[in-house]
């Protein structure tokens, strides 16, 4: 049976208390036997949280990493110093860094290197703005994004291929993507993926996930699994989400 990914982008949402009694919450909660669930921390909290999911098999990850190991890098965390405190998975190009922090495309090439190199597994986010498919640049947006993070890239063995397929206007805002949208987006992701790395990803999809829609897209043939914000970082919705798929 495929693996299932559940995955919870907590942001900037929890202090070190909060962050703390949730994770305590979720290491409570039984997951689908198939489900590989990773939580993104705050890089404040996460060495404080490696005790509680210690029995567990949910792992840590980082919601963004900087591309060199150490350095005079003011105010940032290199994916090195991450992995050296328990996170094995790490977000790339989250819209949020794309579009808050522009963070541009060659910075998520420069970051999945980095990632790779220290044999952790990246998730490349990528996602169209409500302005670019307006203008019906879905396709061409995505291709690029996909195409400049892979660029040079071989694909290591025994990593996992993963990307989250985020529509920026669905992030947040409670205005979720349709799942056959979805999927038929998702099915072209794959299908780039396998042409510039000829490599198979597992797709996740993210953007308002809640418990109402989270069937309807795992249920999809491109869709792996999903990507979390908001109904991650409470208890009574994420345990609700999860409700959906037992
Ligand atoms: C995210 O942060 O990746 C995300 C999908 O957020 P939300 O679930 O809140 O839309």
């Amino acid at each position: 049976m495929k693996k299932l990914y559940l995955f919870a982008n907590w942001k900037m949402y929890l202090d070190a208390a909060e962050s703390e009694k949730l994770a305590r919450e979720f290491e409570e909660i039984s997951y689908p036997k198939r489900s590989k669930v990773v939580v993104f921390p705050s890089a404040l909290v996460i060495e404080e949280l490696v005790p509680i999911f210690k029995k567990t098999k949910i792992s840590f990850g980082a919601q963004n990493t900087y591309w060199a190991d150490k350095g005079a890098y003011s105010g940032e965390i290199s994916a090195a110093m991450y992995r050296d405190v328990g996170c094995s998975y790490a977000l790339v190009g989250h819209a949020e860094r794309r579009h808050k922090f522009h963070e541009s495309d060659e910075d998520t090439r420069l970051k999945m290197e980095a990632i790779l190199k220290l044999k952790m597994t990246p998730v490349l986010c990528v996602g169209e703005t409500e302005e670019e498919r307006k203008n019906n640049k879905t396709e061409e947006v995505l291709e690029r994004q996909l195409s400049v993070a892979y660029r040079g890239l071989v694909w290591p063995k025994g990593i996992e291929l993963l990307i989250a397929y985020e529509p920026v206007w669905a992030i947040g805002t409670g205005e979720s993507c349709s799942p056959t949208e979805a999927e038929r987006v998702c099915s072209l992701v794959s299908g780039w993926t396998r042409k510039f790395l000829g490599v198979e990803p597992a797709i996740l999809y993210g953007g308002s996930v809640a418990a109402e829609n989270i069937s309807d897209y795992v249920s999809q043939s491109h869709i792996q699994g999903v990507l979390v914000g908001g109904a991650s970082a409470k208890k009574a919705s994420w345990v609700s989400l999860i409700k959906k798929l037992s």
